[in-house]
């Protein structure tokens, strides 16, 4: 079997929230930002939870000498916590009651034999964002999808990409009875600055590439 698609046979069976057509979709458009890179592509994850979506991204870099930042302060997101619609009860810390993916994470990581390639940036996104000034070759947007975190995700990652860069971002639902606004209302808005153009869809996964940069940053 060739080494992607043991990492994606890895992600499938990884517990999380990215279908197996949408996280190739992804790999593609991660493949296609580190050609652009040329070399030393940076990837950017935000929302690693236990690591799903994080191996198609790794797979891209391995073939393409890239690395992968994942970040997430492994605390799930509102949506996921204790009666949510999202939860998952097989995460939850039995000595804090709290949620707690990063052993999970490490774990997907370690088993797929990518941590050469991925580094956790263990946090909160907006904090980390705040000190990480590299060029951004492929952001994966998959953090908080509530109005607040999801517009802040995108404020403090969206202008590190590079022009030619790609952005995908996750929960993209047209039809509001699918799911949450936020996603979408980010993916819209950012299409309507004229800066972005349309690269790929998948599902609820839409991929804009960066035509041009933002006057303000
Ligand atoms: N990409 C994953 C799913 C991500 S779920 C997959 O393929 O399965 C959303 C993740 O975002 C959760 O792990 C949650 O902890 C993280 N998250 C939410 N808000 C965050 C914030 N402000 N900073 C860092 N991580 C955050
Ligand atoms: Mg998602």
């Amino acid at each position: 079997m060739q080494r992607r698609d043991r990492l994606f046979e890895i992600a499938r069976q990884t517990r999380g929230y990215m279908p197996d057509d949408e996280g190739e979709t992804l790999y593609r458009a991660a493949r296609a930002a580190c050609e652009r890179a040329r070399s030393g592509a940076v990837l950017v994850e935000i929302g690693s939870w236990c690591g799903k979506s994080t191996l198609y991204l790794a797979a891209a870099a391995e073939e393409a000498d890239g690395i992968v930042l994942s970040v997430d302060h492994h605390r799930g997101s509102d949506e996921q916590q204790p009666g949510c619609e999202h939860h998952d009860s097989s995460v939850l810390d039995a000595r804090t009651a709290r949620i707690d993916t990063l052993a999970f994470f490490r774990a997907t990581i370690t088993e797929a034999g990518v941590e050469d390639r991925v580094i956790p940036l263990v946090g909160d996104s907006a904090t980390i964002g705040s000190f990480v000034h590299t060029a951004v070759s492929l952001l994966f947007i998959d953090g908080g999808h509530g109005e607040v975190p999801a517009r802040r995700d995108w404020s403090t990652w969206a202008p590190k990409v590079h022009v030619g860069g790609l952005i995908a971002i996750h929960d993209v639902f047209e039809d509001p009875n699918d799911g949450g606004r936020p996603p979408y209302e980010i993916w819209r808005d950012a299409i309507d600055t004229g800066r972005f153009e349309a690269f790929d869809r998948c599902g609820s996964l839409a991929v804009i590439e960066r035509r041009s940069v933002d006057p303000d940053h």
